[in-house]
């Protein structure tokens, strides 16, 4: 039953008015929506009531529960446990009436996924003097897929290149005086150099002066091949693992997706590649200039910057196979159509990223799980609860609203990169994206965990891109709080230059690059984060639920509004 059914009397020509504009006059806001009319806007008064009586921690609770449950296994990308919560927001969005946006009809936007395995078949390396090495035990193809090509490597000398980068801007070269043409080049595991970020690359000044990664660097300077050592004592038995698991290597197929690790090494003709196992390692660089623990310092650092030879009898011959085949996994979509017969065909848009990391090796509790119940379970669950509460209105904003739980999020942005790619409404019709990311957790008095120093309390969150992007955004999201709980904002990582840069790391990012307003709703990094015990019972839903309600209001002030907010700051990311 609907509350508070209070309809006015009013003229009929006044009713007829408001029935086709969907202008809101005083008292007649709460008017209950009859099925297949127009809807009335929902004011800041009636948003408010809605707000309360709706979105309520018990709701939080029960949606998160499930979310955030062992039964999905960590909502990795792609997982049947990922599936799986997509199949509950789809249930619960059928259930509440609101639009599928998805492919065909359904709350589902497809997104194929190449996945590649060694082929140990057809894979072969021999290190010259010494028995045949062996697929698994031994070594494996490289398996960042683009980053190795398949193929052959004749008999070929050996050099050491430390991590294998340059980045003119930091004065890094790992090449100084040596050549790698007709040589297989060694490259210490996957670390950048030491002090340098992947952030830099992608978003700093690094990124100015350019660089070179090593499969990039081997390509263009004709290196034969390129053997990997394993980033640390237990890389190697993660990597035999994950491929004896079918895991293996998996990335979007579609080339508007970027991930990090394409961003990395925009490599496409890359030469062949193979990681040794550590035994393997320590065999080869017996008696060099690095060998032993220092070698494995090298490669979990990214510390050196030494080239050598290595002795000439040591020889590499090898040969890399793969197999492919595409998999799927999706994001979740679905609209609420807005009351304004024109503004109808804008909309605000709300995300949050239902995936997580999955499942990792035994905590010392025995636990696997990463349940992601703060990361991003909160956002999830907020998410299904906010249409929740606008698809229960007796009154609707004026623009449409937008939901979308993206996938991928912790693979690379995969889902919001892959939707704003390939939007299933108008880009330029979004006039507002509000994302949450990580709203359930707050700082307890007393707490001195150094890893919980910068955790918001728990009547506050970390506002990030209203400011930054659109002084009438951050104008609204301002006065709405104000007027409102009142939470206190924090806008010390609203600037996307700012070191920890949190601006690029999660999915707002994506619309934000493509000229849409954002806002990211943020709690900070804490001692949980990325760990197995980002569990429900750590979730202050008190906190969670005023979030969530600020956001409800937030959009529906956004949703009404007859001119929407413009970017009108300097962002460095679209020049
Ligand atoms: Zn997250």
């Amino acid at each position: 039953m609907n509350y508070r059914r209070r309809l006015r009397v009013l003229p009929a020509a006044l009713l007829v008015f408001v029935a086709l504009t969907g202008v809101s006059l005083p008292g007649w806001s709460d008017a209950p929506r009859r099925a297949g009319a127009a809807a009335a806007v929902l004011t800041p008064a009636a948003a408010r009531a809605q707000a309360e009586r709706v979105i309520t921690t018990d709701l939080l609770r029960s949606y998160l529960t499930f979310i955030a449950s062992d039964a999905l296994q960590g909502r990795d990308t792609p997982s049947p446990g990922l599936d799986a919560a997509a199949q509950f927001l789809a249930f619960n969005l059928k259930r509440l009436g609101l639009k599928p946006m998805g492919d065909d009809g359904t709350y589902f936007q497809k997104i194929a996924l190449r996945h590649v395995l060694p082929d140990g078949e057809k894979s072969r390396a021999l290190l010259v003097g010494t028995p045949p090495l062996h697929f698994e035990s031994d070594f494996l193809p490289e398996l960042s897929g683009h980053r190795g090509g398949a193929g052959s490597v004749p008999e070929s000398p050996l050099i050491y290149v430390s991590h294998g980068w340059v980045i003119p801007s930091r004065n890094i070269d790992a090449y100084k005086g040596v050549d790698v043409r007709d040589r297989v080049m060694v490259v210490a595991g996957r670390a950048l150099p030491k002090g340098v970020q992947f952030y830099d690359l992608e978003r700093g000044a690094a990124r100015r002066g350019g660089w070179t990664g090593p499969a990039a660097y081997a390509a263009a300077h004709g290196a034969r091949g390129i053997v990997y050592l394993p980033e640390t004592e237990g890389g190697y038995a993660d990597l035999v693992r994950s491929v004896r698991a079918e895991q293996g290597e998996i990335a979007p197929t579609d080339p508007a997706v970027a991930s990090d690790e394409t961003m990395r090494e925009p490599a496409s003709n890359a030469v062949p590649a193979i990681v040794l196992s550590w035994e393997v390692a320590r065999r080869l660089f017996e008696g060099e200039p690095l060998s032993g623990d220092a070698l494995l310092e090298d490669s979990e650092t990214g510390e050196g910057s030494r080239a050598f030879m290595l002795r000439p009898e040591k020889r590499i011959a090898f040969t890399t196979a793969y197999r492919r085949d595409t998999v799927y996994t999706q994001n979740v979509v679905a609209s609420l159509e807005g009351s304004g017969p024109v503004l109808r065909e804008q909309y605000v848009a709300f995300g949050a990223h239902y995936d997580h990391v999955g499942v990792g090796l035994p905590d010392k509790n025995g636990d696997r799980i990463y349940n992601g119940a703060d990361d991003d379970g909160s956002g999830t669950t907020a998410l299904l609860t906010l249409a929740e509460a606008f698809s229960r209105a007796d009154a609707r904003p004026r623009r449409s609203l937008l939901f979308v739980w993206h996938c991928g999020e912790e693979k690379g942005l995969w889902g919001s990169s892959y939707f704003t790619a390939h939007p299933t409404v108008p880009l330029k019709q979004i006039v507002t994206q509000l994302n949450m990311d990580m709203i359930g957790r707050s700082k307890k008095q007393g707490d001195r965990e150094r890893k919980n120093a910068e955790l918001s309390g728990p009547d506050e969150i970390y506002v990030i891109g209203s400011r930054a992007m659109s002084t009438k955004l951050a104008a609204v999201s301002e006065s709405v709080n104000r007027n409102y709980l009142d939470l206190k904002f924090n806008y010390k990582y609203d600037d996307p230059d700012d070191p920890n840069y949190f601006f690029y790391r999660s999915d707002h990012y994506n619309y934000a690059r493509r000229g849409v307003p954002i806002i990211f709703y943020f709690d900070g990094e804490h001692a949980d984060y990325h760990g197995r015990d980002d569990e429900v019972d750590r979730i202050d839903f008190d906190k969670m639920l005023k979030v969530t309600r600020t956001v409800f209001l937030t959009a529906t002030e956004l949703a009404n509004l007859l001119d929407p907010p413009k970017v009108d700051k300097k962002m460095p990311f679209t020049g």
